[in-house]
């Protein structure tokens, strides 16, 4: 008898009318905290089920198309990883330059055409909104990993799912958003899915790379409280979790403004020390100077760990879509 792990009990199998079955996920706006739950839920399985067995069959035969037209690491190889430990494959489409798109086929065509030939389409694209149109346009169901300064609502789920398991809860923390709150995708989507949860947030950036205002203003009107500042030691001492990111450099026209800023902040073990001794220290990465390697073997820095929890996050997110979680 071949020795599989009896899995019954996990909330996997053929579930065509689960709730995520054949969705679009486009931006945070979409989730409720039960959706959450079930997520880190189906997540939790996952990082259980690859500790055991590696590889498993949940989505045989299921294909995922993945087109960047942006750089990425973590989120492109996350995706691939998590369909192929899932018994998927993958068309990776990371180079756009070698597609029909530098024939200068739309995008709306290029998806059409990978829709014939896969059962869900992960997209980053460089334009605010892409992600959304793409989705309109195909029947299958599309992933945004992330549209221009817009949302990336997989790094926000995993990021949430980071805070989770690493601090145990949401509810009660303060939460830190530090760097290019401007131009950065993750901060916006974390900020918004961080609302539905009773958490304080600190927005810590330099003046012209402020969180947006309307933003801000959307948060405000659901209650949650938020506080602006430049420097990050007000904020520090009373920070649960801190969460780096990069000035974005591509975002910017002239790159005297993008060096003026881009060492405003530099943590390392020295400026930790004002730090509580249980927290984290978050990054979506890559880094480019914000944490010094030097930090790295605190317990406090969870930002590789939060690398790990983000193929998890995927796997269960591929397999909602595809009707199998
Ligand atoms: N990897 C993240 C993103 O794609 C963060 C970054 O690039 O700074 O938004």
């Amino acid at each position: 008898m071949p020795t599989q792990p009896n899995n019954s009990h996990l909330p996997f199998g053929d579930h065509k009318n689960a709730p995520w079955y054949g969705k679009d996920i486009i931006s945070v706006k979409q989730f409720s905290r039960e959706d959450l739950e079930y997520i880190f839920a189906v997540a939790h399985e996952m990082h259980v089920m690859v500790d055991h067995v590696g590889t498993f069959d949940l989505l045989k035969g299921k294909i995922l198309a993945s087109l960047f037209y942006e750089p990425s690491t973590r989120t492109s190889s996350s995706f691939t990883a998590a369909m192929e430990r899932l018994g998927g494959s993958v068309i990776p489409i990371n180079e756009v330059k070698y597609s029909s798109v530098s024939k200068g086929e739309s995008l709306l065509d290029t998806v059409r055409t990978l829709e014939c030939y896969a059962d869900v389409i992960v997209i980053r694209h460089p334009e605010v909104g892409s992600a959304a149109q793409a989705a309109k346009a195909a029947r299958k169901p599309v992933i945004n990993a992330g549209d221009g300064i817009g949302e990336h609502p997989t790094q926000a789920l995993l990021d949430a799912f980071t805070i989770k398991e690493e601090l145990g809860h949401l509810d009660g923390l303060t939460v830190t958003l530090l760097g290019d709150l401007k131009h950065g995708r993750t901060v916006h989507s974390l900020a918004r899915l961080l609302s539905l949860y009773k958490v304080k947030l600190n927005y810590v950036a330099p003046e012209i790379l402020r969180m947006p205002a309307e933003l801000i203003d959307e948060l405000k009107a659901k209650g949650v409280e938020q506080t602006e500042y430049t420097t990050l030691d007000q904020a520090l001492p009373q920070t649960d979790v801190l969460y780096v990111t990069r000035v974005q450099k591509e975002r910017f026209t002239d790159e005297a403004v993008y060096e003026s800023v881009k060492g405003a902040y530099v943590i390392d073990p020295k400026v930790m020390k004002a730090a509580r001794e249980r927290m984290i220290v978050m990054h979506p990465l890559p880094r480019v100077g914000e944490i010094s390697p030097e930090f790295d073997d605190d317990p406090r820095a969870a930002y590789f760990r939060q690398m790990e929890y983000g193929l998890y996050v995927r796997m269960a997110l591929l397999a909602m879509v595809l009707g199998k979680a």
